[in-house]
């Protein structure tokens, strides 16, 4: 007799947690998969026969490694490395590396697996993966940051490839480190191949791809109000983060005339009840980017505007909110001021900012939210154009790309629509994402047998 997946939640959930113990950035991800994806499977026998849900829990592989490097005092530093190769069953691994002290296997782990749901959602052929160290790159040197990116991909080079494994930029990578990056790896192989994203205009960059997942996160807005009858048009936006997502959430929100209220980094937010128009946002961009500052130096340059040391923005009455910073940087609390302050809709720009409990908190007063997995997944979708401009030799133009950005987000709100429309008014975009995320990969992993 075979042993089928028929268990219940709880019971599943204890077994992921027995099997990653100490990761819980990694089992709450599993879990918001799985509340959703339970009910869809339940008579789909397939599914259970062949282990479908517990071999998508369980990534490929994890490759850890040490990268050691020499800092400008002449001390060797030694932190470590880690590239999450988590499912490709529908093509290569797909995911950025983050380089940020709070980096751990569990939160690789975690953002791996969203990506997998997140690639199947694009409609796109990209697995899903994710990579990155404890490497805290505030404070250091050009020189430093550079020494530092050699020596990660001395050691990743070997593991990744154009129709292997493509890395891209997260939080702490950006067009600097993917420079470094990809001229190591360059150095290292004699090979000039796409093998990661998010690379500058001169050597195989995208249009657009900078701007992909903040524009991305509020075309995905959009779409949702519009689904509504509504629109971004003179709504007030909370925002939070003035990295890479944030500020072109923030510009598109602009654009289509909203009025955003609030940024924010680790040190707190800055509220300006002017708004943030765009000659804030390039002064922000600049000053954050280039200038390494800080958020808080904004009210210096900027009277009117107020700063919040260590608080979150989400206490700011608003019509939309859209974390862009980190995870689990909304809880309840929070989920619960900003319902009752009247918000009637969140896009998750950044992956899994949201609680578990800050997600029931809006879907039990059922406000639209949009997890980040869909959210979000405008980022990696020009990423995956970029592949394409790369195997084909060529770059298409800007236009073309918005229209391919635009194109593709609709096309991820209405998989969304196609399993969370509850046919009531209500659409659960949570349910929507995670179901046509999984059927998506699993079905590819049911047709390649046991493997
Ligand atoms: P950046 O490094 O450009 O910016 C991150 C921002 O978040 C910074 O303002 C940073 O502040 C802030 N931040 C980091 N940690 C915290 C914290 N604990 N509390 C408050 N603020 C914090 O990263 P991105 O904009 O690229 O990424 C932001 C989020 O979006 C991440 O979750 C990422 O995984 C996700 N994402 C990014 C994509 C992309 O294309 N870049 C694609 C899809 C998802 P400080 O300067 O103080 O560190």
């Amino acid at each position: 007799m075979a042993v089928t997946d028929h268990v219940d939640l709880a019971t599943f959930m204890k077994g992921v947690e027995r099997r990653n113990p100490h990761q819980p950035e990694f089992t709450q991800a599993v879990q918001e998969v799985a509340e959703d994806i339970f009910d869809f499977i339940e008579d789909k026998e397939a599914y259970h026969s062949e282990q479908i849900l517990r071999r998508i829990t369980e990534p490929d592989r994890v490759v850890s490694f040490r990268v050691c490097w020499e800092d400008d005092n002449g001390n060797i530093r030694v932190q470590r490395g880690w590239r999450v190769q988590n499912n490709n069953a529908i093509g290569p691994y797909k995911g950025g590396i983050r380089f940020h002290p709070s980096v751990t296997e569990s939160v690789l782990k975690f953002l791996a697996f969203e990506q997998t749901f997140k690639n199947a959602l694009t409609g796109l052929p990209m697995g899903g993966g994710k990579g990155g160290s404890n490497f805290n790159p505030k404070g250091k040197s050009d020189r430093e940051v550079m020494r530092f990116c050699q020596s990660f991909m001395t050691e990743l080079y070997r593991h990744i490839g154009a129709d292997v494994d493509v890395p891209a930029g997260d939080i702490g990578v950006g067009g600097r480190e993917i420079g470094y990056m990809f001229g190591q790896y360059k150095r290292i192989t004699n090979h000039f191949t796409g093998v990661l994203t998010g690379k500058g205009m001169e050597y195989g960059g995208s249009m657009i791809r900078p701007e992909a997942t903040g524009y991305g996160a509020v075309y995905f807005l959009q779409e949702m109000l519009k689904h509504r009858g509504d629109g971004v048009k003179g709504k007030i936006a909370v925002i939070s983060g003035s990295g890479n997502v944030a500020t072109h959430a923030a510009e598109k929100i602009t654009q289509m005339g909203g009025k955003v209220v609030t940024l924010s980094d680790s040190g707190g937010f800055i509220h300006d009840p002017d708004g943030i128009d765009q000659d804030k946002i390039d002064w922000i961009k600049i000053h954050k980017t280039r200038n390494r500052g800080r958020i808080s130096d904004y009210v210096d340059q900027y009277s009117g505007a107020t700063f919040h040391e260590g608080k979150n923005p989400w206490h700011v009455k608003c019509d939309v909110a859209l974390p862009c910073a980190t995870q689990n940087e909304l809880d309840d609390e929070e989920a619960k001021a900003l319902v009752a302050n009247g918000c009637i809709a969140v896009a998750e720009g950044a992956n899994m900012p949201s609680t578990l409990k800050a997600t029931h908190v809006f879907k039990d007063a059922k406000i639209m939210f949009a997890p980040g997995k869909a959210a979000n997944a405008g980022g990696v979708a020009v990423s995956g154009l970029e592949m394409s401009q790369n195997s084909e030799r060529r770059s298409w133009k800007e236009e073309e790309l918005q229209k391919m950005l635009l194109d593709i987000m609709q096309g991820i709100h209405n998989r969304c629509l196609a399993y969370g429309d509850k046919g009531n008014g209500y659409v659960d975009y949570v349910k929507g994402a995670n179901i046509a995320g999984f059927k998506k990969v699993a079905d590819a992993m049911l047709a390649f047998g046991v493997v």
